[in-house]
């Protein structure tokens, strides 16, 4: 009799934006006349910019000609793409990374869960609280957490890093030692990020302990202010303990298209075990590339066109940000994010839970926006809505909620 993985039992409830949809769709359906503006999920909304629509075409002709056809694609990416991220991503920091230390992947989700498989599972995860859901669950999925406790809303054998308004949002350092560590900057779901000093303590710790991070990377496009690093790469010795995971989602549109990277130095080693080569393993084995188009369309992004087109749609989603930053703040709000990430974060008002003032927008304002503490206990009074929607909706959400 076979037997099945019983870890996803132990997961809780429906993930939080199945939640909010069934809610949402009830709504709708209940009343057909409103006119609902979603500013919940963490999708984007204006098209792939001209320069990646040209590339993807222009791949897709090279398939159907027998002397341009692409099968399958190296395993970590084609080299062409690989250097446009070295070159672009990380020299242009005056960050050094080979190109074999870069592996392409469908995005920086499926990065983020699956980069467990290279570790044992006796290792003690440490994440931030409120966290993108992906690093707990696919933790649990593997075995690597307790049980959940529906009482304290959280697992038992992770270290939570409760980052709240006293913490500017930001984690600090665990007093129990975790040996791999998830950081997001700028951070899904609150938007805080921290500089160039602060992440360095975070290199030095995880050296001096022995820990891996885990930074996802995935909003860099969106950091406007000067002393934020762009990648962990930046902070002194990062190669001997940090793995950086990138997507192409956030900064160019690649949500439906799937794009992502991951950096896995050379210099990182358990031991003498390079965990390059243990994820080249586990990329080799279990994957078998990006399409050639997609990833002929992510090398456009960094041509001179693409990167002018995508900087402009940044720049309209945190357009966005800014209107609902200060249009929250002068109808009373405290409001943080929204300057180096699309996502704000609010406070809810009168002591409301989160699923009270979800309930709240929905209903009385037809707005939607995600629960903070969907994200975790500590989310729990405060509220996400994201810059992804169109400038006219997000104008008339926030008109919405100034006169409310
Ligand atoms: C959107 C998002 C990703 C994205 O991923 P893709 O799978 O590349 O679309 C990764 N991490 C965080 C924190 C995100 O919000």
């Amino acid at each position: 009799m076979y037997k099945i993985n019983d870890n996803y039992l132990k997961l809780p409830g429906s993930y939080l934006f199945s939640t909010i949809g069934k809610k949402v769709n009830a709504f709708a359906t209940a009343n057909p006349d409103k006119k609902i503006i979603r500013l919940g999920i963490g999708d984007v909304t204006l098209p792939l910019a001209p320069a990646v629509i040209d590339a993807f075409h222009k791949a897709v002709d090279e398939m159907a000609v027998k002397e341009t056809f692409m099968g399958y694609a190296p395993d970590l990416g084609y080299e062409f793409l690989r250097s446009a991220i070295a070159k672009n991503d990380f020299e242009a920091r005056g960050v050094k990374i080979d190109i074999d230390e870069i592996f392409v992947s469908d995005g920086a989700k499926s990065d983020s869960g699956n980069i467990g498989d290279i570790f044992s599972v006796d290792n003690k995860i440490a994440v931030c609280d409120p966290v993108y859901p992906v690093y707990v669950d696919t933790n649990a999925m593997a075995g690597r957490t307790g049980v959940f406790d529906a009482a304290t809303e959280r697992w038992t054998n992770v270290i939570y890093m409760p980052c709240t308004a006293e913490t500017n949002f930001a984690p600090e350092l665990p007093a129990e030692t975790p040996d791999i560590i998830y950081l997001c900057f700028p951070n899904n779901p609150t938007g805080a990020t921290i500089n160039k000093d602060e992440l360095q303590k975070w290199v030095d710790y995880a050296n001096k302990v022995g820990a891996v991070i885990i930074y996802d990377a995935a909003y860099e496009a969106y950091i406007s202010e000067d002393d934020v690093p762009h990648t962990i790469y930046e902070c002194k010795d990062a190669k001997g303990c940090a793995i950086e995971i990138r997507s192409f989602s956030k900064n160019a549109g690649f949500t439906g298209t799937r794009l992502g990277y991951t950096v896995v130095p050379k210099e990182l080693k358990c031991g003498d075990v390079s965990l390059n080569s243990l994820w080249a393993r586990r990329h080799g084995t279990k994957f078998n590339g990006a399409p050639y188009i997609t990833q002929r369309a992510g090398e456009a992004v960094y041509s001179p066109e693409g990167k002018k087109q995508t900087a402009e749609q940044v720049a309209y989603y945190m357009n966005n940000a800014k209107v609902i930053k200060n249009g929250l703040e002068s109808a009373g709000y405290t409001v943080s994010g929204g300057v180096n990430a699309p996502y704000i974060w609010l406070k809810t008002p009168n002591n409301m839970t989160s699923w009270q003032f979800f309930d709240y927008l929905l209903e009385e304002l037809n707005i939607v926006g995600t629960p903070g503490s969907g994200f975790g206990p500590s989310g729990e009074g405060y509220f996400r809505l994201t810059a992804f929607g169109t400038y006219e909706n997000t104008l008339e959400a926030i008109e919405r909620i100034k006169n409310a």
